[in-house]
């Protein structure tokens, strides 16, 4: 048995700073990895996706060049073996940065294989047993696969197997019109792709508000994608080249017939090979870790951090859980997850960017506010950009004054939402940032005048 001081599963978002700061801190770790370091983000998610999206932009802006005056000869083409190499090149320096990061680390070993529980805090991995007193569970989620009958006899795409395409798909179909689903229909039927869209629920990325699903169909469905909503994927078949799958809606059967079927309906924790029962780890009935709001697990001495503790989903998540088991454990800072609050963004162009609650949220909460809305198209910057897709919503407590939380689903959405988070954190009332003077010409000037005509939410 080789003995450590802390075992780190998983190289993703919150296992490398942890491994810097526990041996900054003296300790003798070790971090496992069985395939790409850096994880989810660097290698199959975020990075990736976020140089595919910029490719797309360039695609979409080229197509556009005449709205601007710029006249380009001919038709744009997409070389999509140099839109991957350079993806490739991007998500490369990342990975190869965690990895030499960690194994130049004074302090922590790196074991390049599958790491499974043989013991309560023993683990074996590539034939060597070890142990630590401290366990850190890095080990995140991957694309969950539905039981469709036929599925499993064509060869359909997920988000990792999406990255190996280096030529244009001439129809993608796509299962699943979320987060993930929506980046990949937009960034393909930029490319050139015909992309059809097959979501379940009654509309597009469901958990947000019906005006910001209805906007964002609105848009996908004006570059020409097709969407089909309340549509259950009943089965898949072969067809020659192609694959053709069975929906049913409303009681009637149709048929869309594509070149590639992306699964995108969801994320399942990596925690069915873990040997979780052999430490007595304890996870709920999808295979989640479960934490308490310090992310220690049911076992004294491990802690689950990232996409596999179920309390969230995001790089960001992942990095605040890093912070927050650091401070616990090595700055006596007693951080909690209940200290943070939502904030995500969808990667579509126009981006949206969301913190705290949604409209619904708050109606459901049965929360006395005051909401208010700005169209994109009266926001200076963007009518400047040509780029007048969306609007912006703000929700504040009509007797606190604290804002309650925002939809800004517009140009550079993902960035302006900020100084709506960071007057959440603050839990300054609206009215500190109602009288905060931003700059001119930008999208975030407009927050305060939104502010300005706050009205009840009825
Ligand atoms: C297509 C897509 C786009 C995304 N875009 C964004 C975005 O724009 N912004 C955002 O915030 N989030 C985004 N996400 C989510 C984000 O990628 C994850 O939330 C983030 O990577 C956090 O992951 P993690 O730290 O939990 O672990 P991961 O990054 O998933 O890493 C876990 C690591 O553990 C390793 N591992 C697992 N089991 C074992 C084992 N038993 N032994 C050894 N090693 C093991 C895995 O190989 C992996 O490298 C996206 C996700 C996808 C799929």
């Amino acid at each position: 048995m080789l003995n450590y001081d802390a075992i780190i599963i998983g190289t993703g978002q919150s296992g490398p700073p942890l491994a810097r700061r526990l041996t900054a801190a003296g300790m003798n770790v070790a971090i496992l990895e069985r395939k790409l370091f850096g994880g989810t983000c660097v290698n199959t998610g975020c990075t990736p996706t976020k140089t595919l999206v910029a490719s797309a932009y360039a695609a979409h802006v080229a197509r556009r060049a005449a709205d601007y005056g710029i006249r380009i000869e001919g038709a744009i083409q997409v070389n999509m073996k140099a839109v991957k190499a350079r993806m490739d090149r991007v998500v490369a320096a990342s990975r190869n940065g965690v990895e030499r990061s960690l194994k130049t680390l004074k302090g922590c070993t790196v074991y390049e294989g599958h790491g499974r529980f043989i013991g309560e805090k023993a683990i074996s991995v590539n034939g060597s047993e070890l142990a630590a007193p401290r366990v850190f569970l890095n080990v995140g989620a991957r694309a969950t696969v539905p039981r469709i009958p036929g599925l499993d006899r064509v060869s359909y795409l997920t988000n990792s197997s999406m990255m190996d395409i280096d030529s244009l798909p001439p129809h993608l179909i796509i299962l699943g019109g979320s987060y993930v689903g929506l980046e990949f229909a937009q960034i393909y039927r930029r490319f050139g792709s015909e992309v059809t869209v097959i979501e379940l629920g009654p509309r597009l990325i469901p958990r947000e508000d019906e005006d910001i699903s209805d906007a964002v169909a609105d848009f996908l469905k004006r570059e020409g994608i097709n969407v089909r909503v309340d549509s259950k994927a009943v089965g898949v078949e072969p067809r020659g080249n192609s694959i053709a799958v069975a929906i049913e809606s409303a009681g009637k059967r149709s048929q869309v017939v594509g070149t590639h079927l992306l699964v995108a309906i969801g994320r399942r924790p990596n925690t069915d090979d873990l040997g979780l029962d052999k430490s007595g780890i304890a996870a709920d009935a999808r295979g989640y870790i479960q934490v308490d709001d310090q992310l220690r697990t049911n076992v004294a001495g491990i802690w689950a951090i990232g996409d596999c503790n179920g309390r969230g989903a995001f790089t960001h998540t992942s990095w605040n859980d890093f912070e927050i088991v650091a401070a616990n454990l090595l700055d006596n800072d007693q951080r909690r997850v209940s200290d943070r609050i939502t904030a995500y963004a969808l990667y579509t162009d126009p981006p949206l960017g969301r913190a705290g609650m949604s409209e619904r949220e708050v109606r459901a909460a049965g929360k006395p506010a005051l909401v208010s809305t700005l169209a994109m198209q009266n926001v200076g910057r963007a009518f400047e950009r040509g780029e007048t897709t969306g609007f912006m919503k703000i929700l504040v407590d009509r007797n606190s004054h604290q804002i309650l939380g925002a939809s800004f689903l517009g140009l550079n959405g993902d960035e302006v939402i900020h100084c709506i988070l960071d007057t959440m954190y603050a839990k300054a009332p609206y009215t500190v940032l109602q009288r905060a003077m931003h700059i001119h010409p930008t999208v975030a000037e407009d927050v305060p005048t939104m502010l300005d005509n706050l009205q009840p939410l009825q």
